[in-house]
């Protein structure tokens, strides 16, 4: 799949390979984690009750859109639970071998984190399951009549699993999560404080209204916010006194082409699809991406979600719609059908 490495939205862009230097502004405890107020209240219980019970902690399933910080969490846990974190994602555990690796390498209390778990194949979930429930597995070595089977004893050790659709996960996979959590999209004021705190941390020099606006644009997303800054830090050194006002914050972000509530081009042109050629929608998913040359998985986690919060973009059962709130803001003439 082609990229265009300037577009700082691309499902690429968000991806965390791109995230140099992120790792020196992720929180590193629950205290310090901005928003997300009822995960982290319901967590700090759960903690603190394994914590007094000298328990592991339940499994924990974090779902949401990329960026949310959904890996930092898993991170913050394990060092509240003060515990080691090991950490993989569904793709790369290919055969059951690899999962049986990690698996026996755990010590007790800790974590797992399983990054993009709807991805993991069939043969590793099975192994998981009893992995899970009871702390052991089997594994049937050899074919046929020598065939035999060895049972692993594991110490209790937290899964901690991250998806952008739950849903995706078979039911008896999701029903052996102790905990599930839902992380939704970050408000201004949150985003606002995690520009402030991440200006802090990397030495830039930034004002309230030059904050609100990077994070206005963010699209409710932690990552988002995070790159805009130092993209925007570029432009206040530039062309400014190296302080980033709102005035220097609205040159940068027009210059990179991200709008006052944070579309970027292919939103827009998704939208202006979606209002020229199929008079408002309904348009099918799989359409929608090709009209924008992305896969629909992208439209799906990367796009919609803050279309949809924003009121720009609704759902039917035929497809998508644009709504006369998207129409307006593109500057198109809504028409009642
Ligand atoms: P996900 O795993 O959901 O894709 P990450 O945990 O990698 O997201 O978060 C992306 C980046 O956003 C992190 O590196 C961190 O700097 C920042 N971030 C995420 N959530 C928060 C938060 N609540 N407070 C401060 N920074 C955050």
């Amino acid at each position: 799949m082609e990229f265009d490495e300037e577009r700082l939205l691309s499902a690429h862009a968000l991806s965390r390979s791109e995230d140099d230097g992120d790792l020196s502004l992720r929180p590193h405890t629950l205290e310090e984690y901005i928003g997300q107020d009822t995960v982290k209240e319901n967590l700090k219980i759960f903690i603190e009750a394994a914590k007094k019970r000298q328990d592991s902690l339940d499994h924990v399933l974090l779902y949401g859109p990329p960026g949310l910080g959904k890996t930092t969490l898993a991170y913050i846990i394990a060092a509240e639970m003060g515990v080691s974190i090991r950490i993989t994602s569904g793709p790369a555990l290919e055969r059951t071998g690899d999962i049986v690796a990690l698996l026996t390498n755990l010590q007790d209390g800790d974590v797992l984190f399983i990054d993009e778990i709807h991805r993991l194949s069939r043969t590793v979930e099975e192994v998981l399951y009893p992995a899970m429930e009871d702390y052991e597995f089997d594994i049937i070595l050899g074919k046929g009549p020598s065939a035999r089977s060895i049972r692993f004893n594991l110490p209790k050790f937290t899964l901690i699993g991250a998806t952008t659709r739950s849903g995706q996960l078979a039911a008896p996979f999701r029903d052996r999560f102790g905990v599930i959590s839902r992380l939704e999209l970050y408000t201004n004021e949150d985003l606002k404080k995690i520009v402030t705190r991440s200006a802090g941390i990397l030495g830039i020099k930034i004002d309230d209204a030059g904050a609100y606006e990077i994070a206005s644009r963010s699209r409710g997303t932690p990552r988002i916010a995070n790159r805009l800054l130092r993209r925007v830090r570029d432009f206040a050194q530039v062309i400014g006194d190296g302080v980033i006002h709102k005035e220097t914050a609205d040159i940068a972000l027009d210059k990179l082409e991200i709008d006052r509530l944070g579309l970027d081009n292919v939103d827009r042109m998704m939208l202006e699809a979606i209002i020229r050629n199929f008079r408002g929608g309904p348009v099918g998913l799989e359409t929608l991406a090709a009209l924008v040359g992305e896969e629909p998985v992208t439209i799906e986690d990367v796009y919609e979600p803050y279309l949809m919060q924003i009121g720009f973009l609704s759902r039917t059962p035929r497809g998508r719609c644009a709504t006369p709130a998207a129409y307006e803001h593109l500057g198109f003439k809504y028409e009642p059908k």
